[in-house]
């Protein structure tokens, strides 16, 4: 098969790759339909580390990607929840199903280490952005796309709109308040819909590229630039500041506004991917009882929640993929994604 290839920092190619084949009981096999870039996957890309992997060493080449949709091609013995031929999405965490946290829902923090991660890493796990892919433990963690989810939602249901949802419920906003999102990439702008169908009687939406704002402004929101938020959301609530805020850049500045913006007593819930080393104002915190909530998506938890605000139209999720390519385009894909252009916003890539 072809599929986009991990050579080494900045070296992402669309190569050939051995097909994946079922290896488990549990698996299950798709001829991918889509995939997107997530930001995560530029650390691979960049040759960074994520968490105990350091993407700079040398290594076997692997398939890189954890956001796919596709079509079932074959079915292991042991699968329950699959057909050949099914439409189905697939989670970006492996969890075994059997462990503490897998049993408590956290498959995210799956205690067999080659399955805790995302796939793309080195840990035998090839990613989605190819044209097969093997999916392990597939009843947990693949799902039929029901009716009335289309396909570009569907994908945004394998990270950034499931991302989006835990972080606003982890901000346990309540219907009637007011709730700032910083950051306005995918995952803040989904996570603005995500406010008011959950309720908001307002969503202010911060940052610093125009044509951000203006996306979120057509979602309904007051969009604000960094330097203008405080004066008018200050001004806004009385003095008070806002019910709730989703943090989602994870820079120490914008952390450290998000506890600038809560009203005492508030909620501020970080979804940005924190900075190693990246310090809290914690006397500050404590003085105003903020309440913090942050980690990472068990994706899978979201989706009997999300499905039904998608198929309502309550959550629409459109005009988030700026960029469609072909699969064997990708190379282009990963170069213009990290380019961050202002009109960037999610690529998707077909097989
Ligand atoms: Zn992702
Ligand atoms: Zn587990």
């Amino acid at each position: 098969m072809k599929a986009l290839v991990f050579k080494g920092s900045r070296n992402i190619v669309y190569d050939s790759f051995p097909d994946p084949t079922l290896e488990a009981a549990s698996d299950i096999l798709i001829a991918v339909k889509a995939c997107s870039i997530c930001g995560s996957d530029l650390h691979i890309y960049h040759g960074d580390r994520i968490g105990p992997h350091d993407y700079s060493k040398a290594m076997p080449a692997f398939c890189v990607g954890h956001e796919t949709i596709g079509e079932v091609l074959e079915v292991g013995a042991a699968v329950k929840q699959h057909r050949v031929g099914d439409r189905v999405m697939v989670s970006p965490g492996v969890g075994c199903g059997h462990c503490p946290p897998c049993l408590r829902g956290q498959i995210a923090h799956c205690h067999q280490p080659r399955m805790a991660g995302a796939f793309g890493t080195h840990l035998g796990l090839n990613g989605g952005q190819a044209d097969y892919f093997r999916v392990p433990h597939a009843d947990l963690i693949a799902r039929t796309i029901p009716d009335g989810v289309s396909n570009d939602q569907a994908l945004l249901l394998t990270d950034a709109l499931s991302t989006a949802y835990f972080g606003v419920k982890g901000a346990q906003l309540a219907p009637g308040e007011i709730a700032v999102v910083i950051g306005l990439g995918p995952v803040g702008l989904l996570a603005v819909e995500c406010c008011y169908a959950l309720g908001a009687e307002r969503v202010y939406g911060i940052d610093p590229v125009a044509h951000r704002r203006d996306l979120a402004q057509a979602l309904g929101a007051i969009s604000l630039s960094p330097d203008e938020a405080m004066p008018i959301i200050k001004q806004q609530t009385q003095g008070l500041g806002a019910d709730c805020v989703i943090e989602a850049v994870g820079l120490e500045a914008t952390i450290s506004q998000a506890f600038k913006l809560v009203r005492v007593g508030g909620r501020v819930s970080v979804l940005g991917i924190a900075q190693q080393g990246a310090v809290l104002p914690m006397a500050y915190v404590q003085m105003k009882n903020i309440s913090l909530f942050t980690g990472v998506a068990s994706v899978v938890n979201t989706w009997s929640e999300l499905i039904p605000l998608l198929q309502q139209g309550r959550i629409k999720a459109g005009n988030m993929f700026s960029h469609r390519y072909s699969l064997a385009d990708g190379a282009q894909a990963y170069a213009k994604f990290d380019a961050r252009g202002d009109d960037t916003l999610k690529m998707m890539m077909i097989p």
